[in-house]
């Protein structure tokens, strides 16, 4: 299993997101493809993407 991608993190990776989403909430190491992200990074990536769309919703509304 390969290791998480932030910048800084060293533990084991349990998820692959799309590298361009896992960039605009976290500072990534170098690579190409998916991003690896631990147990703990992808929480935080899920509720940081979860906002954001909430956000672009309230916004659509008016
Ligand atoms: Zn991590």
């Amino acid at each position: 299993m390969p290791t998480c991608d932030v910048v800084g993190c060293d533990r084991e990776a349990v998820r692959a997101v799309s590298r361009e989403e896992a960039r605009k909430v976290f500072r990534l190491k170098e690579g190409r493809g998916k991003a690896h992200l631990c147990r703990e990074h992808y929480k935080e990536f899920k509720k940081k993407t979860k906002k954001e769309r909430k956000l672009r919703y309230l916004a659509w509304r008016g």
